[in-house]
């Protein structure tokens, strides 16, 4: 939004903003503000930054926690959700003697993976564009005991109490896909936030109630630049979340809130540039990809059971990612197929588009550290010229749920569980380690705190369970 600072401050002066929200991720993803108003935005503050404790988000040991906030001035946005004035940035983490950058916020992690990807003269830049799907529900709300035991209990048969439209004009299970109203009872929600999206610099290209329902919506945007995308998914899953807030509702990005219902994943589209061009186009290669793209390819199908414990870090992302629902369960590509873990979209012929989608992903990500290994799995891949047609990963076109047992052993599974994801990242992470851009220490301590999530929920009866075994 801004290049100089005088150009953010003459903007605060001149429309009268009060307060200056300063956002910042930790190191799994979530969102946290600290606010300063108006009067304190000067060159000081851009100079010295504002300090906090990064061994509270998981960003730096207990030791030595002292950090402080800059501000990237080009993030700016208006803040929708404030009671008064406020326009927000977005910050990136810097060591509070030095001011150096933080070696591990997310953002300055992302910049090194594509400063590795120029490094290695394989392109310039990456462009990505990952989907929002998510439920909406009445609100059901942590503080309500009532509506969340409520839920518990309603979740072990498969049925909720998202919002409906009324008699008659109830979407069944399975049956929300582009429902229109008064089935759809969310456009106009939906509609609001990609307005406030909008407003605030975000485009949308479209929004849809998802096949999950009732209560399942998808937002688009355009595909941008790798750092833009990971900005805009935090402003997205803000704006969606605060928007439903607003309405009296809740939205959630939980990748299976449901049994029995469609789960919802964040596949991310994705292309690399070179000299202007996209370097995944061949109008003669399979689905119009380029032998890089092939390579790519190969690099994230090679890497994915480690991947998948960046891009899918929680336990819950392992109950949507099986079979029966569009989600992916195998390790493969293909044109057509949803169970795969690649699909190259049929409507991305042209040198403008040609691309494909990574689909196991959820919102559970961190979306800066999702991206950043998924493109180091990529640049993997390509130095080192993975041909994913040698090495069982596809393409299968056919629906490989008609084929036999014997036939089925040539595909590779995704892990099941986060606890097999770990394992597999355990094993596999020299790739993210290449150019500096990921950190051993930072690695096996991600693999720690995943096992005890794991653990936390494993170690816990479940209602389900309770009702299963209960008379015995
Ligand atoms: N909801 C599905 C998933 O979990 C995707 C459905 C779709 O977009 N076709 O990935
Ligand atoms: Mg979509
Ligand atoms: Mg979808
Ligand atoms: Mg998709």
């Amino acid at each position: 939004m801004f290049r100089t600072f005088d150009e953010a401050r003459n903007f605060i002066r001149e429309n009268q903003y009060r307060m200056i929200d300063l956002k910042f991720s930790d190191m799994w993803g979530n969102w946290h503000h600290v606010t300063i108003p108006a009067s304190q935005f000067t060159e000081e503050m851009m100079r010295d930054g504002v300090g906090f404790d990064g061994s509270s988000v998981g960003l730096k040991s207990v030791k030595s926690g002292d950090m402080v906030l800059l501000p990237d001035l080009a993030s700016g946005f208006v803040d929708p959700f404030c009671q008064f004035p406020t326009l927000s940035f977005i910050c990136s983490a810097y060591e509070a003697d030095t001011k150096r950058p933080f070696a591990f916020d997310p953002r300055n992690i992302v910049a090194r993976a594509e400063e590795h990807l120029r490094a290695t003269g394989i392109a310039d830049g990456s462009i990505w564009g990952p989907e929002y799907e998510f439920y909406v529900f009445n609100d059901v709300s942590v503080e309500n005991d009532v509506n969340v035991a409520a839920y518990r209990l309603d979740s072990v048969e498969g049925a909720w109490n998202a919002p409906t439209a009324g008699h008659g004009h109830l979407i069944p299970f399975h049956g929300g896909y582009h429902a229109i109203p008064p089935k759809d009872a969310l456009a106009n929600l939906r509609a609001e936030m990609c307005i406030e999206l909008e407003n605030l610099g975000v485009p949308v290209k479209y929004h849809h109630h998802e096949v999950g329902g009732p209560g399942q919506c998808e937002i688009e945007t355009p595909l941008f630049d790798i750092l833009k995308a990971g900005d805009a998914t935090q402003i997205i899953k803000y704006v969606i979340k605060n928007v439903a807030q607003r309405n009296g509702q809740s939205a959630t990005f939980m990748p299976k809130p449901l049994f029995g219902e469609a789960g919802s994943g964040m596949h991310f589209h994705q292309m690399l540039m070179k000299g202007g061009k996209n370097l995944f186009y061949d109008p003669k290669g399979y689905g119009c990809l380029s032998q890089e793209a092939l390579w790519y390819i190969g690099g994230i199908l090679k890497h994915g059971p480690a991947l998948l414990a960046i891009t899918n870090p929680s336990t819950n992302s392992y109950r949507r990612l099986i079979p029966g629902f569009e989600a992916p369960v195998n390790a493969f590509f293909s044109l057509g197929n949803r169970s795969a873990a690649i699909r190259v979209p049929k409507y991305a012929d042209q040198p403008e588009t040609a691309r494909f989608e990574f689909r196991p992903p959820d919102a559970t990500c961190n979306i800066y550290l999702a991206l950043a290994a998924q493109l180091m799995a990529g640049i993997d891949g390509i130095l080192n010229r993975i041909d994913p047609t040698a090495n069982g990963f596809g393409p299968f076109d056919a629906n490989i749920f008609s084929w036999t047992d014997e036939q089925r052993k040539a595909i590779k599974p995704l892990p099941a569980s986060l606890k097999e994801a770990c394992d597999a990242l355990r094993d596999d992470h020299d790739f993210l380690l290449a150019g500096g851009v990921f950190d051993e220490a930072q690695i096996q301590d991600w693999i720690k705190h995943l096992m005890a999530d794991f653990n936390a929920v494993n170690n816990r009866p479940t209602p389900y369970e309770v009702a299963r075994y209960y008379d015995v």
